[in-house]
């Protein structure tokens, strides 16, 4: 078995027509990844008791004659912000980097009930801060497809792991674009959820009204699977959404004939032209397909890295702040008072960029500025949902490019924390307002870097997003 290029519909119909078991594939899964990862450093930690337990119980269900579960035997790959019981989970960062979570997430729960294989946890950048992966405390992952340039951030190791192939799908969070910009540097699917449609529990925080956990995988198919069985209504996360789950994988139909798309005018003027081209080129597809495209405006689309930048610190300081030495974390052992305790805890084991963004989102929460900017942020980030919500009268979903750019080097950006900033222009709108986006890859540049195209909907419009994916898909636009 090739388990580098293995589909769900595969991995099904290996076990279940008995050529392989899923012990079989969990250790071969698990043997591939630990020897590919010194070449991305995409796995922080791999997890093969627990992966070989999920693959016995799979075996003996099959050995029942029992449904073994939509992702039966499948090896995925999780992010290290998302809990795992009893599973060193550190969200990159020196602080946690001893922290066994005493309980499951919901969506790891949910993927281990339907069969799935948790092969290991993947790096990130600290606490899900950043676009290039090099804000781990673990040392930054290496783009699988061009090894001295950076995944993408902040779910770098959960993309490069499904592009490397050492997992089959992969978990990773999403607040202004972590999943679908590294899924469009290392060319593969990354779906954001509507806020809601997943259950955050067992998320570590960083910006609470804007996280999501979504599914990474090679193709849109096995992407909609994932969210399958990972969405749907918790008690134990009351911005769960208690709408109703369709099965995901109806909506792949190849009916995309008169669906209307909307091509916002400010998110084309500042691309590089290779981006542009892939971009005018998936266009060009989706037009053969039948699709109706239009020229629209989000208007706006300028305000939105500020809006976001104060939104998501502010809510980072406050969710940051139960790191202090006395749960969860390491504490620094050189204190004389309480104080001092939580400064040196905090002071040596947050990294620069966290440090940055708790200051940020302290001063805009602060008395004197909160009107001035927390608040003023708050009521554009109302103005940027309603482009939307006008939009979404005219078009069934929004085409936008995922980055102005595609992976760059290594070290280019690091020590310019604005130039990063800018980099999320296109992924944050949908994030603020809250509606589902993925990247589906549609190219490659010159010099063989992915470039991912973004599909926009309307809120829990799941099915059209991914129709329209799958429809582009399977007529060669990812090639
Ligand atoms: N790059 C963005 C940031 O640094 C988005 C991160 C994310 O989505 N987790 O905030």
């Amino acid at each position: 078995m090739d388990v580098a290029s293995l589909t769900i519909e595969q991995v099904r119909a290996g076990l279940l027509g008995r050529r392989f078991s899923a012990a079989e594939l969990a250790a071969e899964a698990l043997r591939f990844a630990e020897a590919q990862n010194p070449k991305t450093n995409a796995y922080l930690r791999f997890s093969p008791e627990r992966a070989l337990a999920a693959a016995k119980r799979v075996d003996e269900a099959i050995a029942r004659g029992e449904d073994p579960g939509p992702l039966a035997g499948v090896p995925v790959a999780v992010k290290d912000v998302i809990l795992t019981e009893g599973l060193t989970t550190t969200c990159g960062s020196g602080l946690l980097e001893h922290y066994v979570p005493p309980y499951d997430a919901t969506a790891i729960a949910r993927l281990e009930q339907a069969g799935g294989i948790i092969v290991g946890k993947t790096n990130c950048d600290e606490f899900a801060m950043g676009s290039s992966n090099e804000n781990s405390a673990f040392g930054p992952v290496r783009n699988p497809v061009a090894p001295d340039r950076v995944p993408g951030g902040s779910s770098g190791g959960s993309a490069a792991a499904v592009a490397q192939g050492t997992a089959v799908v992969a978990l990773g969070s999403d607040t202004g674009g972590s999943v679908r910009q590294p899924a469009s540097f290392c060319g593969v699917v990354g779906v954001t959820p509507t806020y809601g449609r997943v259950s955050r529990y067992g998320l570590t925080a960083f910006a609470s009204s804007l996280d999501h956990i979504g599914p990474l995988a090679r193709n849109v198919r096995d992407a909609a699977v994932l969210l399958g069985v990972i969405a749907g209504r918790d008690p134990a996360d009351s911005t769960s959404a208690d709408a109703p789950v369709p099965d995901y994988t109806k909506a792949l139909d190849g009916q995309v004939k008169g669906v209307r798309l909307g091509l916002p005018r400010e998110y084309l003027k500042d691309l590089t032209s290779e981006t542009g081209d892939l971009l005018a080129r998936g266009v060009g597809v989706l037009k053969k397909l039948g699709c109706e495209v239009r020229d629209i405006s989000l208007p706006s689309t300028e305000y939105a890295i500020a809006t976001y930048y104060i939104i998501a610190t502010a809510e980072a300081s406050s969710n940051l702040a139960r790191f202090d030495g006395v749960r969860y974390t390491m504490r620094s052992a050189s204190s004389d008072t309480l104080s001092d305790m939580y400064r040196n805890t905090r002071g040596t084991g947050f990294g620069a960029e966290c440090k940055r963004r708790i200051m940020l989102g302290t001063y805009v929460l602060s008395a004197g500025y909160y009107d001035a900017y927390y608040l003023q942020a708050q009521k554009v980030r109302g103005l940027i949902a309603q482009d939307f919500a006008r939009v979404f009268e005219l078009v069934d979903a929004v085409i936008a490019p995922v980055s102005p750019f595609p992976a760059f080097r290594l070290g280019e950006k690091v020590d310019d924390p604005l130039a990063m900033y800018l980099s999320d222009i296109y992924t944050i709108t949908g994030s603020l307002a809250g509606i589902p986006c993925m990247s589906v890859p549609c190219g490659k540049t010159g010099a063989g870097l992915p470039v991912g195209m973004q599909i926009l909907a309307r809120h829990f419009d799941e099915p059209t997003m991914l129709q329209l994916a799958d429809a582009f898909e399977k007529a060669g636009g990812s090639a």
